[in-house]
């Protein structure tokens, strides 16, 4: 419904045959959740399953990195580089959707090398990616002038993508996740850097409000950027589905030590919605969101009647990553 029938998608796709997204992708489904504190709360809630949209690239990655490739062929670019962490979604799905689309992938990967690969850079190098690794130092300059004219010179023509696909394309691919679904007052959603909340806050209807769950230690920081890249956003002449001024918020007490930690009471409650409901979670992001709006539903954060829509943003190739170093201690 996001892919197929959009006007923007199908005038791309007239000038870029090649891309056929609309053939590969599943439409996401969407799963009602019948649990004692759904009934007590009085709510409908529904999770939309991002992670079943195809078997490698799926999730909000894919959405942040949609208009980015359309860009990169649209100008003729025929390689790709991008950065990540050693365990990072968007360096899995860019591989991936290099390899689909037909690009070639360069990754540049945070840190040292480390042998035996892990589970995320090997997937990575079977699709063809060229890893380079880049120190702290050099990584934590991933967003100036001075780095990205270096990678031109290094390595030539190359379209880049910044961490996370987390640029403005990028808010735009996410405009289409949940475009038209009235039948949800509430959209929860996990947030690292509010891409995809921004993406979903511009493309709400009337009644409709976005909540966002930073993953990451004092997440109120994001407020501001949310309005940054809303601001931007409306700035830049992209397509916008509604004007009206976004409505969204951020609830930040659900981050569970910060990026990437874990504990035992997370690991078990993920568990426990597997098995209940069939919905793998991953750690880092979604499981802490499903956590965070169950508790919310005991507190009675939630109106009788209310219709929430938990957007499962993929993700699900880290918990390898994640268990290893939870159970190495
Ligand atoms: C990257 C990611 C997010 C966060 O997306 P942002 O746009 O950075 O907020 C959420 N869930 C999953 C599974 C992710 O991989």
């Amino acid at each position: 419904m996001f892919i197929i029938n959009n006007e923007c998608e199908k005038n791309a796709n007239n000038k870029l045959k090649s891309l056929r997204m609309s053939l590969i992708f599943f439409l996401p489904p969407i799963q009602k959740i019948n649990s004692e504190i759904t009934r007590r709360a009085g709510v409908d809630l529904y999770v939309l399953r991002l992670d079943l949209m195809h078997p490698l690239v799926n999730g909000n990655k894919w959405f942040k990195l949609k208009y980015n490739l359309l860009e990169a062929k649209q100008k003729n670019f025929t390689r790709l580089l991008t950065f990540g962490g050693a365990y990072s979604n968007h360096i899995y799905a860019t591989a991936a959707a290099g390899n689909l689309f037909g690009f070639r992938t360069i990754g540049l990967i945070r840190g040292e090398e480390r042998l035996p690969l892990n589970p995320t850079l090997s997937f990575a190098v079977q699709q063809g990616m060229q890893l380079v690794y880049l120190n702290r130092e050099m990584y934590r300059q991933r967003n100036t002038a001075a780095l990205e004219e270096y990678l031109q010179q290094h390595f030539g023509e190359v379209f880049i993508i910044p961490e996370g696909g987390s640029n403005l394309n990028g808010v735009r691919g996410c405009t289409e996740i949940i475009a038209d679904m009235m039948a949800f007052d509430h959209i929860c959603v996990a947030c690292g850097t509010a891409t995809t909340l921004a993406g979903i806050a511009l493309s709400l209807h009337e009644g409709q409000r976005a909540i966002a769950f930073p993953v990451l230690k004092n997440g109120a920081f994001l407020a501001q950027e949310i309005e940054n890249l809303l601001t931007n956003y409306l700035a830049s002449g992209l397509p916008s589905p509604y004007s009206s001024p976004a409505s969204w918020e951020l609830v930040c007490d659900y981050y569970f030590g910060g990026y990437a930690k874990v504990n035992d009471e997370l690991l078990l409650f993920s568990q426990q919605f597997k098995e209940e409901h069939d919905v793998p979670l991953d750690y880092v992001y979604t499981a802490k969101m499903f956590y965070g709006v169950m508790d919310l539903l005991k507190q009675g954060f939630f109106r009788k009647g209310n219709s929430l829509l938990l957007v499962h943003t993929g993700g699900l190739q880290g918990n390898i990553g994640v268990e290893e170093r939870y159970l190495r201690g």
